[in-house]
């Protein structure tokens, strides 16, 4: 089976397209909120912050991690964790508001065994899932069809998250 189909049925397959070629790393480019839009970062909140997936599985795919470089949830310090969790939450609603989505996957690759293709800085992928969505990649493989272009996708989502996130407050 060729890479490219193998990531259809497992959308933290397509990880690797993160690593930098020349082998930076592209979640710790962050540094600048004027360039937010560019980098396609959606939401930035105290530890954490909330990235569209640039090479997405399906509409929607987007990314959470934290600030720092670390590899793993238990080098974390506990507020980071709990940011995390609490701004995987913020997602995970928000792509069900925008999307009308029928599941999502939430996925964590530690280590590259594991299938992170950038394994020294924690990601969460979150992805909306449809019913049939599976087979209807498997059927155009390499030729996926992202129908919702980028701009209209970071609008949407986030200001869902602003949206979400200020009512919590
Ligand atoms: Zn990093």
């Amino acid at each position: 089976m060729s890479e490219e189909k193998h990531y259809l049925y497992s959308p933290w397959r397509l990880d690797y397209i993160l690593t930098e070629k020349d082998g930076s790393c592209f979640l710790c480019d962050h540094q600048n909120p004027e360039q937010d839009r560019d980098k396609l970062i959606l939401y930035r909140s105290k530890h954490s912050f909330v990235i569209m997936n640039r090479y997405p599985y399906n509409n929607g795919h987007i990314m959470l991690c934290p600030y720092e470089h670390k590899c793993c949830l238990a080098s974390l310090k506990d507020e980071v964790r709990q940011d995390l969790i609490s701004m995987l939450a913020a997602c995970e609603q928000a792509i069900k508001n925008v999307y009308q989505c029928d599941g999502i996957n939430i996925g964590l690759n530690e280590g590259k065994a594991a299938g992170a293709g950038l394994d020294e800085h924690l990601h969460f992928h979150i992805v909306p899932r449809w019913f049939g969505d599976n087979s209807f990649m498997t059927v155009v493989a390499s030729e996926r069809v992202i129908p919702e272009s980028f701009e209209r996708s970071y609008d949407r989502i986030s200001a869902e998250l602003r949206s979400l996130l200020s009512e919590r407050d």
